[in-house]
């Protein structure tokens, strides 16, 4: 009678042996390093034996393929900022088209606004404060793209958007400040964000009033600026050429004596980037 079991339990034996060796190679596969999983695409057909017994019986090739390549989808996507301070030293009065297939124009570079009392040029106050932002977001981990970090450069606000348009950005944070002719009291925070004449993606328009909204109670709670709320354009080259979700921050009204001294002061633009770059973190972490 033993010798009669003898074959049963030896094959028992073997086929313990053969599963268990087998079922240990997916597990060697899912912790090895992305450099390793095609240098290890000869012992394939260990993987797909196993495979296809399990859950893909039907098809063993696509549960190869998924299973080595789950570490190249992991790696950390950084969102993609691009800052645009606004303006620049030279006042550029040649135009271009507001919109693709418009015939409207509008100049290229304007000029800015300047500080009522401080005399500084808003295109220095949007640069101070787009560098202070590069440092801040490239600190936190998000990939920064500047439209320009020189205030001698001459680009047009349709280039301007074609940067953001070309780096496929998350976002297009423009930097700007206000003024007014008349109204030196006149104070406060508001975000410009696309209207839908020229812009017909409606994810662009939902997105930028979504992080606009964000953006502007974050700014209000870190600066305790006045709040003017969120403003609809459609005249806007630098919005209509713009194929990311885009805002445009008005700061601060620089015709206004105090809020020109405060937008020109490293506390206050400490104040303004901590509130933005909390509005960012919010926006992207929903
Ligand atoms: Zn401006």
């Amino acid at each position: 009678m033993k010798n009669y079991l003898k074959l049963p339990i030896i094959s028992i034996i073997f086929i313990f042996l053969f599963l268990t060796s087998c079922s240990t190679k997916p597990n060697e596969k899912t912790s090895s390093s992305e450099s390793l999983v095609s240098s290890q695409a000869p012992q394939s057909s260990a993987a797909i034996s196993v495979s296809s017994q399990s859950s893909a019986a039907s098809n063993p090739t696509s549960s190869f393929t998924i299973t080595p390549s789950q570490p190249t989808i992991k790696p950390t996507t950084k969102h993609i900022i691009c800052i645009d301070p606004g303006h620049q030293e030279l006042v550029d009065t040649s135009t271009e088209a507001i919109a693709p297939n418009s015939s409207i124009m509008k100049m290229k570079n304007p000029g800015g606004a300047e500080g009522v009392k401080t005399k500084i040029p808003e295109y220095k106050l949007n640069m101070i404060v787009g560098q202070k932002l590069n440092i801040k977001l490239s600190n936190l981990g998000y990939e920064v793209i500047m439209t320009r970090t020189d205030n001698k450069a001459n680009i047009s606000n349709i280039t301007r958007a074609q940067v953001a348009n070309n780096a496929k950005a998350d976002l297009f944070l423009r930097i700007h400040a206000d003024s007014v002719d008349n109204g030196s009291s006149v104070n406060g925070v508001h975000i410009l964000i696309p209207g839908d004449e020229y812009i017909k993606d409606k994810y662009l328009i939902i997105e930028s009033k979504k992080i606009a909204s964000i953006l502007l109670d974050s700014f209000v709670q870190s600066t305790q600026a006045n709040s003017r709320g969120l403003d609809v354009r459609n005249d806007m080259t630098g919005f209509n050429w713009c194929k990311t979700p885009m805002v445009l921050i008005e700061m601060g009204f620089l015709s206004n004596p105090d809020e020109d001294v405060k937008l020109n002061t490293d506390e206050y633009q400490n104040k303004i980037v901590t509130g933005i770059t909390n509005g960012i973190n919010k926006y992207f972490n929903q």
